[in-house]
């Protein structure tokens, strides 16, 4: 039987020192966040809630700029601007998806760096892969963090993540890079996939495909860390006559556990630790500004 890797658990340790650092900090000003929405795509708007209900919870001062679907590109660089100059504020974040007439990369690179508390500026990105301090991308922090609650040694290990994103799988394999990892970043031209996942002490998945990862996919021993959030129709008609959704990862759960060490189960593994980040970057934005 595998580890389970508790993303609840290591959440609450995290929003624990979150308190006594913000504590600590006295009363004279509290980290900042501001968060951005544009149009009210239900799952962003549960997200949003999210990070304004766990900023609150810490102490935080959490604004939320709800914005209709029809915002400008110009009104909202400008808002950008004004929360960039705003000293409140320590972290911005634009929440994705946005509506098809703005650039989201135009977006997330209009707000400073120092404030890019999601870590997707070119800059934070840059500073990642340089080995210089700056803000991470919250959910590839938050699997190294869970890995380190959970005494996973990468140095001289081999990691395969399979995906690419700017947002996941490059950002990660740098962080496991730092720490001595040997990387294979894995994506939908990977030839072999299995194969080269089989060979990997670290298998991280990353798609967006459900079930993608089966044991065929991962060798005995091998720790396994699901990132993957979809939601497929179990079968069922629930009750308000829609066919019944449920959330697994890109980890074919029931047949790779018992192959294992270690794994994250979806829910309940990666997702809870992406918040966790977002606030531990905010935190850190207010503590020691980036220079
Ligand atoms: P993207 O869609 O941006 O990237 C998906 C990656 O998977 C791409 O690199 C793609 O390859 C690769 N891929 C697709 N099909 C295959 C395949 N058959 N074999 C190997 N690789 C494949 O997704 P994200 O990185 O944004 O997100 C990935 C997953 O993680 C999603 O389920 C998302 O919801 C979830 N997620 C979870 C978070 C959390 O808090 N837990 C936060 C962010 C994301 P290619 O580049 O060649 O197209």
């Amino acid at each position: 039987m595998a580890e389970i890797l508790d993303g609840i658990l290591v959440r609450k340790a995290v929003l624990k020192e979150l308190k006594t650092r913000i504590a600590s900090g006295g009363s004279v000003s509290v980290p900042g966040l501001a968060v951005i929405q544009l149009g009210d795509n239900p799952a962003s708007t549960a997200y949003v809630n999210n990070k304004e209900k766990y900023a609150q919870k810490l102490g935080m001062h959490a604004e939320v700029h709800r914005m209709p679907a029809s915002f400008s590109e110009p009104e909202l660089h400008a808002l950008i601007e004004r929360l960039n100059a705003d000293e409140k504020i320590h972290g911005i974040i634009v929440q994705m998806p946005l509506p098809a007439h703005i650039d989201p990369n135009k977006a997330t690179g209009a707000v400073a760096p120092a404030k890019d508390v999601d870590g997707l500026t070119p800059e934070n990105q840059g500073r990642l892969w340089t080995g210089r301090r700056g803000h991470r991308s919250c959910t590839p922090a938050g699997v190294m963090r869970m890995l380190d609650h959970y005494g996973v040694e990468l140095k001289g290990r081999h990691a395969a993540i399979v995906g690419r994103s700017n947002l996941v799988g490059k950002p990660l394999a740098a962080m496991m890079l730092e720490r001595h990892a040997t990387v294979t970043l894995c994506h939908s031209r990977t030839r072999n996939l299995a194969e080269v996942t089989r060979s990997a002490d670290v298998v991280v998945a990353a798609t967006g495909l459900a079930g993608l990862i089966t044991a065929e996919h991962v060798r005995d021993g091998a720790v396994v860390i699901d990132v993957g959030i979809n939601f497929v129709e179990t079968g069922a008609i629930g009750e308000d006559g829609k066919p019944e959704v449920k959330l697994v990862g890109d980890v074919a759960f029931a047949e790779v556990e018992p192959l294992a060490s270690k794994i994250t189960p979806v829910p309940g593994g990666v997702g809870p630790m992406t918040i966790a980040m977002l606030l531990s970057n905010t935190v850190d934005a207010w503590e020691m500004p980036q220079e």
